[in-house]
């Protein structure tokens, strides 16, 4: 499906508490207040699989490919199997998390009217995702813009966000709601942007699809729901950074 009306709709409910407007209150959020308390993703936890089962599954890939057409019995190939289990596993270490994802700046803003006009635009940011449907690749690029209130993060920590959520079976959807909620927490912004174009090479590869359709997808929160104008200028920057 291409989706040139860049403005796909993020399902699902609305996160509650950004900050409209002016607010008195300068208490950093309750994530950043204590550093003991965890974010989801804010401690690695390792998969672990157990050699016998390694094992197992390259036999199962070896007797997979081999049936498929490969010839196993090569230099080139005989540890293919291995190789290609080896790498959907780190291609999907998204699962165990980003220790240096949790850091986040002070800014000035004291809420003024000034705060609601200034967003942050991040990107392109690229990414590889597993398709949750066929586990074949999507890949593309991130915009991020964001509305700061008291906290700023910076590109590294960004591209770190969109990678812990791309390497994964995942969808386009999904990731952009993971990538702009997490947001909100980790921020409490006046508002997010986040704008994914990818390629997705279970239609691509097999002909379904023309070549070099993208499919793009726009999600919203805060200040960005209400202020149309700021969505433009969030996408126009997105247009002219593409090219
Ligand atoms: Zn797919
Ligand atoms: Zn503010």
């Amino acid at each position: 499906m291409r989706d040139d009306g860049d403005t796909t709709r993020a399902e699902g409910p609305s996160p509650n508490g950004f900050r409209e407007g002016a607010s008195g209150d300068r208490a950093l959020p309750a994530v950043l207040q204590d550093p003991d308390e965890p974010f989801f993703w804010d401690h690695i936890t390792p998969r672990t699989i157990d050699p016998a089962r390694w094992a197992t599954f390259q036999r199962y890939m070896a007797e997979i490919l081999e049936e498929f057409g490969m010839d196993l019995d090569t230099p080139g190939t005989h540890r293919t199997p291995e190789r290609f289990l080896r790498a959907l596993f780190d291609s999907t270490s998204g699962y165990e998390g980003d220790a240096n994802l949790l850091t986040a700046f002070p800014t000035e803003c004291r809420g003024g009217p000034d705060c609601l006009l200034s967003q942050v635009i991040e990107g392109p940011i690229h990414f590889y995702a597993l398709c949750e449907h066929h586990a074949l690749p999507f890949f593309g690029v991130a915009h991020i813009g964001y509305v700061p209130h008291e906290l700023i993060i910076g590109i590294s920590k960004l591209t770190r966000l969109v990678r812990v959520f791309a390497r994964r079976f995942t969808v386009q959807e999904r990731m952009g709601v993971e990538i702009i909620d997490t947001l909100v927490r980790l921020l409490e912004p006046h508002g997010v942007a986040v704008h994914l174009a990818a390629t997705h090479l279970c239609t691509q590869m097999r002909g379904v699809r023309e070549d070099q359709s993208k499919t793009w997808t726009s999600f919203w929160r805060g200040s960005y729901e209400s202020q149309p104008a700021m969505r433009d200028e969030f996408l126009q920057t997105v247009r002219v950074s593409r090219r």
